[in-house]
This record gives C-alpha cells, sequence and structure tokens, in this order.
C-alpha cells in the first residue's frame, strides 16, 4: 500500500491501458497497479502463438519484470468506492486518485483468456497448438478481426492440411470497417480454401448446427471470436450511475468517471465511441497519465487535462492474413502490401509491444 509523500494513484487492471498510465506516473505518484493475473498479456500475439508457441515467451511478461510500473498486486478489485477499492479476499487498497482499466472479457477460453499463473496460460497456448496439429477441421465463430486473422494464420502454416470453416452472424467479414477491408478479406481466405459461411450463427456445439440452414459443421477445434464481456461488476455497488446499459463506464472528454474528478477510465472498459483496440488503450492511458501529472503539479492553477479525439482521429487498423500479407486502414482508406505487411506480419507487434512496456522486443 503506498505510504509516502507522493499522492496515491491506483490502477485497476494491467493491460495495454492500464500499464500505460502506470508507467508513466512512476516519478510523480505512489503507483498500485492491481490485476488478478501476474502476468501482462499481448493479446494480439496469441493468434499467431497458438500456430508458433514459442511465441508465448515474448507475448507472456510477468508484472514484477516490467521496469517503472510500480507496486503490483496480484488480486481482484470486488467492490471500488470513492477513495479506496476492496479486493476479492478482503484487503482493501487506498487512493487519492484511481484510473480503471479493466478492459474486456472474452468468450473463448484461449483467445483472451487471463489465468492464475504463467505456466498455465502457456499450457492453454501449447494445447491449442497441439489441438490444431491434430485436427482435419477447425471452426472458427466470428468474422472480425480476430476470427479472420486467425483463420488466416491456421490456413498459413496448415495449408491444404485442414478444413477451415469460418462463420459469422454478419454478411460481410470485418463488419464496420471500410467494405473494401472486408472484401479483401474474403478473397484472401477463399483463395486459401476457407469456407466462408456469412449471414449464419452457429448452436453452442457439439454438434455445431447453423441455426438457418440446420447444417451440421465438421469441427475438431472450435475458437469463439465473437463478442466481448463487461468486466465492471465491481463499480456497481456504488458507481451503477456511471455505467451504461452496455457496463461500460461512461466518460468524459478527458476520460473522466462521469462526474468524478479523481477517477478516470482507459481502453476497452469505457464508453468512448471506437473501435476498442490496444493501441488506443495504451494512448488513452498515456492521455490519462498526462492529466493526472497536470493535476498533481498544477498548484492553484487549473489544470491542463488531455482532451481524448476518438479514434486519434485516425482509426488505424492493421490486419494480417497470416505471415506475408496484410492490410491497412487509415481514415477510411483501405491498402494493401509493403508498409503494413512490414509493419505487422512478423511478429504480429509483439517486440513493439514488448518496446513499449520497456522491455527487450
Ligand atoms: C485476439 C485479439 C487480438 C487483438 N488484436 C489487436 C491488434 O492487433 N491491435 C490492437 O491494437 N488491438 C488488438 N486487440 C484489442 C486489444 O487487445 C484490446 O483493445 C486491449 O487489450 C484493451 O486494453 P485494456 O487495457 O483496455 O484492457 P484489457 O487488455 O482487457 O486488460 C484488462 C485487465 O484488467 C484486468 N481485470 C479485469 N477485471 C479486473 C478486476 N475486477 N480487478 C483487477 N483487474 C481486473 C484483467 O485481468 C486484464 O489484465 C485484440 C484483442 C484480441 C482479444
Amino acid at each position: 500500500m503506498p505510504s509516502g509523500t507522493k499522492p496515491s494513484v491506483l490502477v485497476i487492471g494491467g493491460g495495454p491501458g492500464g500499464v500505460s498510465v502506470a508507467r508513466q506516473l512512476f516519478n510523480v505518484a505512489d503507483v498500485t497497479v492491481v490485476d488478478p493475473s501476474p502476468y501482462f498479456e499481448v493479446h494480439w500475439g496469441c493468434l499467431r502463438a497458438v500456430v508458433e508457441p514459442a511465441l508465448a515467451d515474448r507475448m507472456l511478461v510477468p508484472y514484477e519484470s516490467i521496469p517503472r510500473l510500480g507496486t503490483f498486486v496480484n488480486g481482484k478489485v470486488a467492490e471500488l468506492g470513492e477513495k479506496s477499492a476492496k479486493l476479492s479476499d478482503g484487503t482493501v487498497l487506498d487512493f487519492d486518485y484511481a484510473v480503471v482499466c479493466t478492459g474486456s472479457g472474452y468468450g473463448d477460453a484461449v483467445v483472451k483468456a487471463r489465468q492464475a499463473s504463467l505456466a498455465e496460460r502457456k499450457a492453454t497456448i501449447q494445447d491449442a497448438y497441439a489441438r490444431i496439429v491434430a485436427a482435419k477441421s477447425v471452426l472458427i465463430v466470428g468474422g472480425g478481426p480476430v476470427g479472420v486473422e486467425l483463420a488466416a494464420e491456421i490456413l498459413t502454416d496448415f495449408p491444404g492440411q485442414k478444413t477451415v470453416t469460418l462463420v459469422t452472424s454478419q454478411d460481410t467479414l470485418l463488419a464496420g470497417n471500410a467494405p473494401r477491408l472486408g472484401t479483401k478479406a474474403k478473397q484472401w481466405l477463399e483463395s486459401r480454401g476457407c469456407k466462408l459461411i456469412l449471414g449464419e450463427r452457429v448452436s453452442k456445439g457439439p454438434p455445431f448446427t447453423l441455426e438457418n440452414s440446420g447444417e451440421t459443421l465438421a469441427a475438431d477445434v472450435v475458437f469463439w471470436c465473437t463478442g466481448t464481456k463487461k468486466t465492471t461488476e465491481y463499480m456497481v455497488a456504488n458507481f451503477q450511475n456511471m455505467l451504461d446499459d452496455s457496463g461500460l463506464v461512461k466518460v468524459d472528454e478527458f476520460l473522466r468517471v462521469e462526474g468524478k474528478e479523481h477517477i478516470f477510465a482507459v481502453g476497452d472498459c469505457n464508453n468512448v465511441k471506437e473501435t476498442k483496440l490496444g493501441y488506443l488503450a495504451m494512448a488513452q492511458g498515456a492521455a490519462v497519465a498526462k492529466s493526472i501529472q497536470a493535476i498533481i503539479k498544477k498548484g492553484s492553477g487549473q489544470p491542463k487535462l488531455q482532451k481524448w479525439v476518438p479514434g486519434k482521429g485516425i482509426d488505424l487498423m492493421v490486419v494480417t492474413f497470416g505471415r506475408k500479407m496484410a492490410y491497412m486502414q487509415v481514415k477510411g482508406i483501405v491498402f494493401g502490401g509493403f508498409l503494413p505487411t512490414k509493419l505487422k506480419c512478423k511478429d504480429v507487434f509483439v517486440g513493439k509491444t514488448r518496446k513499449d512496456i520497456g522491455m527487450q522486443a
């Protein structure tokens, strides 16, 4: 528990957003990061790691090795109060400022799972790899970036060896983005033999049956790359009004929790209208760190708070199609080729993210 003369900042959740805030406040505040997992995960490495499990060694980073993070507490916040947070084991952490960064949960036990130990997480990834290797048929449910990238990784590393089927309830792939991005994904996947089923839902199986046509799909391995789950139950007791209908934290233009001057919310868990992405969570974290720094240093004047522009005003996204092709969307313009491929294909930003959190690539 922070007890120094500096103000204390409690960072709830050590994802990309939380680690970014914490590291940037290290010099000016007594920072505590609390997370139920003892390691940081580069979530976007997982889709490559299930075909190349050695990558897990770099995409999983114990919090204790991250420089300038502050104090790490391995625990889960069960109830947030005005000036303290109670963990599920009863521990109470006091704070002057808090930053809520609990992100989003995911339906699939492999794709975005937080586990109690690093060894368990590595074993889950190794097991997914072994199941893919042994499978004749792979079913991927969801046609967003996660489903598309995962299908492409498997088709790239096991060419012609698996029946890969991707089902989405949407009429296009990568819906919600520029239509050309979805068209490129469709062309790429179909040219590698992926069976695409659009506008359909799959029953939770086995057997895995399409709701409209009644067709049953072959599936030795299934990945559910659909929807996200809310993570903000710990706010219900005292801050119910600050949650929207989806359980996202309502924030103002400075990412302050609505009506609060000392509590901020960053990343997937807030209600900023933008595509929820890790690099944006990190950028939001940096913005909030600057605002808290300004408040701490303000003296008698008005602190200069950082205004957040959704999507940083550019709405950048890079989608990989395996190891040798990527497409990029910037302000609605879509292009493939050298730049996006060079940026992301080699290690799907694992090295870059490690550097961003102060580690060697
Ligand atoms: C497979 C996959 C691929 C992706 N690819 C990309 C990509 O290529 N590029 C990109 O920019 N983004 C990508 N994303 C999105 C990106 O991962 C998220 O936007 C990002 O992780 C959000 O960061 P966050 O810090 O807000 O939340 P999270 O990463 O969700 O972290 C939240 C943290 O809070 C902790 N937590 C939850 N509840 C509590 C609690 N009660 N108490 C304490 N701690 C708690 C969790 O354990 C977790 O560590 C991808 C996501 C997935 C799943």
